[in-house]
């Protein structure tokens, strides 16, 4: 009798520390995957981190920069919202954010660095994660055969 006890006391240990390690792997990815979404930037954040180096202003005649932005090649309007680089170039506020986030952090005219490399490679990583979360719809005909493999199997019970 005892032997069998301490047989089924044994399974149970076992199967306790299957669990236990089950557990701690999910609970080692989960907290990997947030530490690893709190590293990456997002657009929000990266407009933010722009904004505060370089301000967007109003655009007047007074700013003494040549007359035109050079991503869209339109001429500025007095009002209009632009931002003014520390290389002293100045672009629509929309055009140079566009720029910044999907080309490259420099000003689009002389190359100067914009913003420092670690937050563009952050904000990279951040847009690569979201394409690769919009990009599942590869992904969806194989969920749609896998909900209907479980109906089916439903429907013959
Ligand atoms: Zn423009
Ligand atoms: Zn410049």
């Amino acid at each position: 009798m005892t032997v069998d006890i301490s047989n089924v006391f044994q399974k149970l240990c076992n199967k306790i520390a299957i669990l236990l390690i089950f557990v701690l792997v999910e609970l080692i990815i989960f907290i990997w995957k947030l530490t690893s979404d709190t590293q990456s930037i997002t657009t929000r954040q990266y407009i933010k981190f722009i904004e505060e180096k370089n301000p967007t202003i109003r655009y007047n005649k007074k700013l003494n920069s040549h007359g035109d932005c050079s991503v869209c090649l339109s001429e500025f309007e007095e009002g209009e919202k632009v931002r003014r680089l520390k290389c002293k170039h100045t672009f629509h506020k929309d055009c140079l954010d566009k720029w910044l986030q999907d080309y490259f952090a420099t000003c689009p005219l002389c190359r100067e660095q914009v913003l420092p490399d670690n937050v563009v490679l952050k904000h990279r990583q951040q847009r690569n994660q979201q394409s690769n979360i919009e990009g599942n719809d590869e992904n969806l005909p194989y969920v749609l055969f896998l909900l209907r493999g479980g109906n089916n199997s439903h429907l013959r019970r």
